[in-house]
């Protein structure tokens, strides 16, 4: 049996955020972490989704990751691959948007990419072009302050124009509510006029299956977890597959409980306060794991003395200013990476100890932790909050259950929520 939808997620937490997505769409679906092992078995699935941590690397080596993740999507027989970004649209003037999109279209003469980043139901809404998040557009919400991808411009056309070679166009709203027949139409208008991409306006939810069966007329597409929604709505409804019902339910795994917070978002700044309240908390200073080469021996040794005592909380995640400051005086991508090499090391020497129940803020953050961690593919669980649901991981080494939260991502109690959802 041949999968019906490949996807590849240009981070992990998104990856997941997806992975939940179609799962509740109704599609059986595995994530796993890089390219495949050759023997991963896909019977029994429908949708795989293949995280890579590509979001913030060179353009030309995230092309590079994400080339050969298609080419094993399109053997396995998906004839339409998804690329997953940020609902956000989380990129740089140079990518990596645009150049992964160029590359797995594959050339000018390729068919026109739908670009759908908006996720209506978590309030990510696409009008005339341009994205808003809540209330306000992009470059007005908290994602300005980003430590490595700061949004300042809200229109997408713009934006992915900047990262593209292919000219972008637009189908806007009107054409979007008149339905799949007359985005098919400004499609084929717009690819007469030269563009090879085109960003899609979308406000409600209902019109995610409409966006999907258009998308679905073509090899390729670029979105968040709304898209895949659409694209498994169209899926269902074409009869490519059965709705399944089936969500994986983890039997309870036990022992410690440990969170790691490498996100400096608005979002998660909160939880962690709220965490202070019932989890032995520990914040760690960037500025120590760069001074100090036996920090991370430090921090182990509090966990190891804290730990038996109930949930402990590594949290390195602080307010706008302080990451400025920081990155002032060491640099964005140093600092970010002491952090990220310095969780993925905390990580390891939890499992090493006999962790089996994490929990991981930020999506570099979580990426830095499964890859030190060595775990190559999760089953979906239950859903925390929506777009963060309870990962087990299988396949290769000791099973595990997670939960991999993107900044934003979670209410006000998400840790205590998730620590609830993963016995
Ligand atoms: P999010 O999902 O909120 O975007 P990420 O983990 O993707 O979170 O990104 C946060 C980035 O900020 C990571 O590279 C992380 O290492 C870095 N970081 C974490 N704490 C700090 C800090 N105190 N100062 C500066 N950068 C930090």
């Amino acid at each position: 049996m041949s999968i019906v939808l490949g996807c590849i997620g240009d981070d992990y937490t998104g990856s997941s955020d997806l992975a939940n997505a179609l799962t509740r769409a109704g599609l059986r679906t595995v994530q796993t972490i890089g390219l495949p092992a050759a023997d991963l078995d896909l019977s029994g699935f429908d949708a795989v989704v293949i995280a890579l941590k590509s979001r913030s690397i060179e353009p030309a080596d995230a092309v590079g990751m994400a080339l050969p993740a298609q080419d094993w999507l399109r053997q396995q027989g998906a004839q339409h691959v998804m690329f997953k970004v940020c609902s956000t649209f989380d990129s740089t003037e140079r990518g990596n948007i645009g150049p992964v999109m160029d590359a797995l279209r594959g050339g000018d003469e390729a068919p026109l990419v739908l670009v759908n980043s908006a996720f209506p139901e978590t309030g990510r809404t696409i009008y005339r072009g341009n994205l808003f998040v809540g209330d306000v557009p992009l470059n007005e919400s908290p994602l300005k302050d980003h430590p490595l991808n700061p949004m300042h411009d809200a229109n997408l056309v713009r934006v992915l124009g900047r990262q593209s070679a292919a000219r972008i166009g637009l189908v806007g709203l009107d054409v979007v509510e008149a339905g799949a027949e007359a985005i098919r139409a400004r499609m084929s208008e717009l690819t007469a006029e030269g563009c090879g991409a085109a960003i899609i306006d979308c406000v409600f939810d209902r019109q995610l299956p409409a966006i999907g069966r258009a998308a679905l007329e073509t090899p390729l597409s670029v979105g968040a977890s709304g898209l895949g929604i659409g694209l498994a709505a169209a899926l269902i409804e074409r009869g490519a597959v059965a709705r399944s019902a089936a969500v994986h339910a983890p039997a309870a795994i036990g022992g410690p409980l440990a969170m790691l917070s490498g996100s400096c978002s608005a979002a998660t700044l909160e939880q962690v306060a709220r965490a202070e309240s019932w989890a032995q908390v520990l914040r760690i200073d960037p500025r120590q794991l760069l001074s100090e080469p036996a920090e991370v021996d430090r921090i182990l040794a509090w966990a190891r003395e804290h730990g038996p005592h109930g949930p402990i909380l590594i949290a390195s995640s602080a307010a706008p200013q302080a990451v400025q400051a920081l990155q002032a005086e060491f640099g964005a991508e140093a600092v970010g990476s002491a952090v990220e090499l310095a969780m993925g090391r905390i990580a390891s020497g939890l499992a090493a100890a006999g962790l089996r129940r994490l929990i991981v803020a930020g999506g570099e953050t979580s990426g830095a932790v499964v890859n030190s961690l060595g775990l190559t593919a999760f089953a979906i669980g239950a859903e925390i909050a929506p777009g963060v649901p309870v990962l087990r991981s299988v396949g290769t080494g000791q099973a595990m259950v997670l939960a991999l939260k993107s900044g934003n991502f979670g209410g006000p109690d998400f840790f205590a929520d998730a620590a609830a959802m993963m016995p």
